[in-house]
């Protein structure tokens, strides 16, 4: 791998210290985010789906030349920045994570019960990072209205 590609396949969150704590690809492998095909894609927009840093993430990786503008960054493919940059409209979550974020009682209720993620996630047709970071969405929610 040459420097440019370990660079490149870096996602924000690692690239930006400042964000480390708050992104939630902070613990995810960074290769996701950049793989080829349409399932790493899903995978990798259901991660940003939940990210707190989304926006910020957003509008660094539109501020970049196009020719530096890699992968999934802020929820977003290449071409759908690309759209972007042109003014056309571009999904603005995925589908599976509505679907997490029309259900929250129920989840809370399957996780209290003591039902594992992964089996959630399945009853809801989704994938577990989503779940996971809807999860740390509806946390930091919580702990921003308690303040
Ligand atoms: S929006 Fe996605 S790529 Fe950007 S910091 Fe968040 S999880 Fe990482």
């Amino acid at each position: 791998m040459t420097a440019l590609d370990t660079r490149r396949r870096r996602t924000p969150a690692v690239t930006q210290t400042r964000w480390v704590g708050d992104a939630s690809c902070a613990e995810v492998d960074p290769e996701l985010f950049f793989e080829p095909g349409i399932a790493a894609e899903r995978e990798a927009k259901e991660v940003c789906a939940g990210c707190l840093m989304r926006q910020a993430c957003l509008e660094s990786a539109l501020a970049l030349p196009i020719v530096s503008d890699f992968g999934v960054r802020g929820g977003l493919s290449v071409k759908e920045r690309r759209r972007l940059r042109r003014g056309q409209p571009v999904p603005v979550i995925s589908p599976s994570m509505a679907r997490v974020l029309a259900s929250r009682d129920l989840v809370e209720a399957r996780v209290a019960a003591g039902v594992p993620l992964k089996m959630v996630a399945r009853e809801l047709g989704v994938g577990r990072e989503t779940l996971r970071s809807a999860r740390a969405m509806w946390a930091a929610q919580d702990k921003a209205v308690a303040a």
